[in-house]
């Protein structure tokens, strides 16, 4: 029987690249190598037990990048702006795995890119951390590496994190500050991914230089209040915030994602119906909402 080719994940003990591992292990027509700086640390252990070899790597280091893909077939890579907030930095990493995937002739990249809005946009909005995944797409075309570009919406989790609800000013219930006023917020479940990625990586000549605008569902602040207030049973609200407000919570983070929300507004070319395609079993965000409701309850302190 032929050797099973091997897949690296980065990004392999967080949301997105942990639901990539997941999945290949599941199907099993990969060997699957997960990335991480810190081995020994309970994400890797639990990727490990499920199957996955897991090897130390770093983004910022071109000695370990070409050590962790050498071999392989493909590879995954997410960079996480999120964790330094330069846009330099997670340009320089994302090309060194274009580059790197270039001279070991890796046969297929998904990377998990975002659009250049400066460029899309002639300049009127800079979100930094979409710029810079959309140069590092643009980069990887330029050099010729057979690509895939996964773009994700905003992750329902993002719920439980980042725009979880707040303790509504006025002492009724609870408040979410997205600044979207009435437009649909496009997003998924980033633990849908997994499944997405690999039917890319088995019908490969169909994605192999695509940019895929990932999104399962599309909900309104206001409905997204409504389905959690459904499902806790507690009082939730839209806290119909403007963007012009939100921006001014005084940092260069607000900035971006006042931007980042100005830029949904206009954004068009999704990919729904191909989304579910792509992972049929996704959920919705009733589905999702109903499955976290214990967790969803929990933060509501
Ligand atoms: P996450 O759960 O915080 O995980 C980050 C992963 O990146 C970890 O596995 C970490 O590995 C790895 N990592 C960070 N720096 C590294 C380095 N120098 N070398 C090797 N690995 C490194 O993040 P995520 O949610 O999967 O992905 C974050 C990215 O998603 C961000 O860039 C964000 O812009 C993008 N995104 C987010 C959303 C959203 O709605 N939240 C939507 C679209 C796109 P170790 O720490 O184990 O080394």
């Amino acid at each position: 029987m032929a050797e099973k080719q091997l897949f690296v994940v980065f990004g392999a003990t967080g949301a997105q690249g942990s639901s990539v591992v997941k999945a290949l292990l599941k199907d099993g027509t990969f060997k699957v190598r997960g990335v991480t700086r810190n081995p020994c640390k309970k994400a890797a252990n639990d990727l490990k037990e499920l199957g996955a070899e897991i090897v130390t790597g770093d983004l910022d280091d071109a000695e370990s990048v070409k050590s962790v893909l050498t071999g392989a077939y493909g590879v995954f890579l997410v960079t996480n702006f999120l964790e330094h907030f330069s846009k330099e930095r997670e340009i320089k990493q994302g090309k060194l795995v274009a580059d790197t995937s270039k001279s070991l002739g890796l046969k297929h990249v998904v990377f998990s890119g975002l659009d250049n809005v400066k460029k899309l946009t002639n300049g009127e909005l800079e979100v930094p951390h979409y710029d810079s995944k959309g140069e590092v797409e643009e980069y990887f075309r330029e050099i010729d590496v057979p690509m895939t570009s996964v773009r994700l919406p905003a992750y329902f989790e993002n719920l439980l994190t980042h725009t979880k609800p707040q303790k509504a000013p006025d002492g009724d219930g609870y408040t979410i500050a997205i600044p979207m006023e009435d437009v649909p917020v496009r997003c998924m479940s980033v633990a849908d991914l997994g499944p997405m990625v690999l039917s890319i990586l088995k019908s490969q000549e169909q994605y192999i230089g695509k940019n895929i605008n990932l999104h399962t569902d599309e909900v309104t602040t206001e409905e997204m209040a409504t389905i959690l207030s459904k499902h806790t049973g507690k009082k939730i609200r839209d806290a119909k915030i403007s963007i012009e407000d939100y921006e001014k919570q005084n940092s260069a983070k607000y900035k971006a994602m006042a931007n980042m929300f100005r830029f949904f507004k206009i954004k068009s070319d999704y990919n729904k119906e191909l989304t579910w395609k792509l992972n049929p079993k996704s959920r919705t965000f009733d589905e999702w909402v109903k499955k976290n409701t214990d967790m969803l309850t929990a933060i509501l302190s």
